[in-house]
């Protein structure tokens, strides 16, 4: 097959389902005999979307029933071909009124559950995960795009973060003090938050979910989500799974809620609503700002996991054939549109010429096509907004002192004639470009030479966001040095490794514009309960801590 080629049948030329008019029987479960269902495109296709209860028209709004919402029509899009998959009937304020007052009353049910008794409802989770996996990759890549191979990724990163919060369950421990009294007890507890709003981007449709939906679920909360508009079917089939085992374990409706609709709509609603006493948000700079100021102001706690502007500084006595395969992953990879994407390359000028050579030629080769193809290395970006936004960067280049080496075009011909396609590309950058200071979410790396690791050190942290970074190098005191408190200054730093491919086992987030929230591992599971300190008195005196007299009552 050509590089490129599409293997998706039924997205080049027809609609992969000829979507028939709204009716209120297809809102809900799927009916047995999928009646409503008039596909046209592959068998395989027709399956997975089945398996997993994806139909024309599908309920946007679920807290332990599948509502009738009566807000906007949404269509899902493929952004392989930009026909449309299903339609989607979004959430009104009243199903975000009721989807909160159940959140709460179940809370008072979960949050009594055992720790480790929730663990095992997550970990039949996963085990449902396993059984769906393909199922979930397919539509992954349908949806949002993305390779199959990186799809099949995100899935096990959903797996592998439910049995990361099985053991969790088990371990999300307090300690204990030595008290000054005598007779006391002093010691932290953690206990569950409460009904936890959850809005998320489109690039990790699934991950970002789960990092915290199953983290929330062992802590004791419930969970109100509200996921992008651009990949709402994503958001309905895991739904489903989740309730599926919640309900196979006799819990009762409304520890997971799904509302899908606007930002200013639903997005706001939960930003405003205090009863949500969390709000993790992973989306834009600009979303973190109104979700700080908003949520700020009713002084709710906020998780932000906001843009990125990632950069690699790569010296002269680099590992080159290391660098450039982790280089391109990272630069390339979910088609420029990672929050860990690099977009940044700072090179120092010894090693300049030969890098760059490297590069644009490896960029020359990657196979840009049908995402369901096991060879392709680059799918379409998510949406015509997006290319657009790709367009608008590549006519700035010039103007800022750039010079294009490689790409630069959006892709308009044969199997790229429909959809949402571009080239990635390669840009010869110097330091002052106002745009290598942006996070524009698209597959634009700009390469900037330098002299030497301190001017290099200065241009990867003059930027607003501190996500991820890395260093190529092998001398052991200069990585010591990028690690060191003067050296990167975001949340992940990788020494020979790019800035794409976080592990779960390690926090996840950044510093700066990027919001200051950690997700996943290590112990970011403690933003999703409440401390209380306990003191215990178990004599019969009532001596007061900093030895302090408080006079007599007893006359
Ligand atoms: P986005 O900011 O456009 O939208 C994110 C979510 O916020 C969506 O669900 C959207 O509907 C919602 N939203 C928008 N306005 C809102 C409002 N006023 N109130 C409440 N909700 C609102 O982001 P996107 O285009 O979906 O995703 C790309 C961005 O996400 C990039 O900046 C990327 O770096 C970032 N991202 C960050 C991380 C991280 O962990 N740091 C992970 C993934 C993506």
């Amino acid at each position: 097959m050509a590089c490129g080629e599409s293997r998706v049948p039924g997205t080049h030329s027809q609609k992969i389902y000829s979507l028939s008019p709204r009716n209120a029987s297809s809102i809900g479960e799927p009916d047995k005999e999928e009646k409503h269902l008039s596909f046209k495109g592959d068998q395989i296709m027709r399956d997975f979307l089945k398996k997993l209860g994806i139909r024309e028209t599908n309920s946007g709004a679920f807290d332990g029933q599948w509502l009738e919402p009566s807000g906007p029509e949404i269509t899902s899009y493929t952004p392989i071909t930009d026909e449309p998959i299903a339609k989607v009937i979004s959430s009104t304020a009243k199903e975000c009124e009721r989807a909160i007052r159940r959140a709460q009353e179940a809370f008072r049910h979960w949050c009594m559950i055992p720790g480790p008794k929730r663990g095992e409802i997550v970990r039949q989770i996963s085990m449902r995960l396993r059984d769906n996996k393909s199922s979930l990759s397919q539509l992954i890549a349908l949806e949002a795009g993305k390779t199959i191979a990186e799809s099949e990724g995100e899935v096990q990163e959903m797996i592998d973060m439910a049995d990361f919060v099985v053991g969790l369950s088990r371990q999300l421990y307090g300690v204990t003090m030595q008290s000054e009294r005598p007779n006391h007890r002093l010691y932290e507890h953690w206990l569950p938050l409460g009904p936890i709003g959850i809005i998320t981007s489109f690039n990790f449709p699934l991950a970002v979910f789960s990092w915290n939906a199953l983290v929330g679920l062992v802590a004791g909360d419930t969970l109100v989500w509200k996921p992008s508009s651009s990949t709402p079917l994503c958001s309905i089939a895991a739904v489903r799974l989740f309730d599926q085992v919640l309900k196979e374990n006799g819990m009762p409706d409304g520890i997971i809620s799904l509302l899908i609709g606007g930002g200013e709509s639903i997005g706001e609603a939960l930003l405003a609503d205090r009863r949500l006493p969390l709000i993790s948000a992973t989306g834009s700079c600009q979303l973190g700002r109104r979700v700080a100021e908003v949520v700020g102001k009713r002084l709710g706690r906020t998780l932000l996991e906001l843009g990125g502007n990632n950069g690699v500084i790569l010296l002269n006595d680099a590992d080159l054939s290391l660098a450039l395969k982790s280089i391109l992953f990272a630069s390339v990879g979910t088609s420029g549109q990672r929050c860990t994407t690099l977009r940044r390359l700072i090179v120092q000028d010894g090693v300049y010429d030969r890098l760059v050579a490297s590069i644009v030629d490896a960029y020359e080769k990657i196979r840009i096509g049908d995402p369901f193809d096991p060879k392709t290395l680059m799918g379409p970006l998510i949406d015509q907004n997006a290319v657009e936004v790709y367009k608008a960067v590549i006519k700035r280049v010039p103007h800022e002192g750039g010079e294009i080496l490689w790409g630069g075009e959006v892709l308009r011909d044969g199997i790229y004639s429909k959809g949402c396609w571009v080239k990635p590309t390669l840009v010869a950058a110097h330091k002052e470009m106002p745009l290598t200071k942006e996070e524009n979410f698209v597959p634009v790396l700009y390469i900037i030479k330098v002299r030497d690791y301190e001017e290099a050190i200065d241009i990867h942290n003059n930027v607003d966001q501190g996500l991820s970074s890395g260093i190529f190098t092998t001398n052991l005191s200069v990585a010591e040095r990028f690690l060191s408190p003067l050296g990167s200054d975001c949340g992940i730093a990788n020494v020979n490794i790019a800035t794409s491919g976080a592990e779960l086992g390690g926090a996840f987030g950044g510093e700066k514009d990027t919001g200051g929230g950690r997700e996943a591992g290590s112990d970011a599971w403690k933003f999703y309960m409440r401390r209380q300190t306990v003191t215990i008195n178990w004599g019969k005196d009532l001596p007061l801590a900093q030895g302090i007299k408080f006079g007599d009552f007893s006359s």
